[in-house]
């Protein structure tokens, strides 16, 4: 992460900083959460969690802030797969993440085809624009937890801080990336990206949403 003073420092360093105030933290899904698929996720029995994914995402809410997550699933548009069935997968989710006693405060899918030029498809703004006016929240403090460029350009493009992990398909170009840029903050999966925010951001008194208006 970079210091306003100091630039780029490394993690024992980071006292010399004032603790980051963030409003949400937006986390992608295939490749973050769960094991990305090459021919896509299409169902509940394709979807295999990453190691560690749920107990990440419960001690994200310690933070007190929406815990969004925003996903490309343009295996709908392609006709592999139905809205119903990844529905279905989220609703699984959920009740995952909340019976382990944490929460997820939307979900956010953006369904289209790549030619089908929405504005929802990351690396475009629409779901995030979507999410910061229903929460009320500014992108610029929030945070995106991604393992791909796309979800590198969409943060870039709202100025939303991103956290990349190696644990999509697309490992090796991230790690490329943040290599040439070391603005970008590269760590190995959701675990260790909350690891980091528990560290870094204050603790919110923005108050989480209200439970009737969770997905
Ligand atoms: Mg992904
Ligand atoms: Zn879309």
């Amino acid at each position: 992460m970079r210091c306003p003073e100091r630039g780029v420092f490394p993690a024992e360093y980071r006292v010399w900083c004032f603790l980051m105030a963030f409003d949400a933290i937006f986390v992608d899904r295939d490749g973050t959460i769960n094991v990305e698929q090459s021919d896509y996720v299409k169902s509940l029995d394709e979807f295999e969690l990453l190691p560690g994914a749920i107990e990440a995402l419960v001690r994200l809410s310690d933070l007190g802030i929406p815990i969004i997550i925003v996903t490309n699933q343009s295996a709908i548009g392609r006709g592999l797969t139905s809205a119903a069935r990844i529905d279905e997968i989220h609703a699984a989710l959920t009740a995952q993440v909340l019976a382990a006693g944490g929460r997820l405060d939307a979900i956010y899918v953006c369904p289209h085809h790549p030619e089908a030029r929405c504005s929802c498809r990351k690396p475009k703004p629409g779901m995030l624009l979507a999410a910061a006016a229903r929460f009320g929240i500014q992108l610029r403090r929030s945070v995106l937890i991604g393992d791909s460029v796309t979800d590198l350009g969409v943060a870039r493009a709202v100025g939303c801080t991103p956290i990349m992990v190696r644990t999509g398909l697309h490992a090796q170009e991230v790690a490329a990336l943040a290599k040439e840029d070391l603005s970008v903050l590269l760590v190995n999966d959701l675990s260790d990206a909350v690891s980091w925010l528990l560290a870094n951001a204050e603790m919110s008194t923005h108050r989480p949403p209200d439970p009737a208006d969770r997905v």
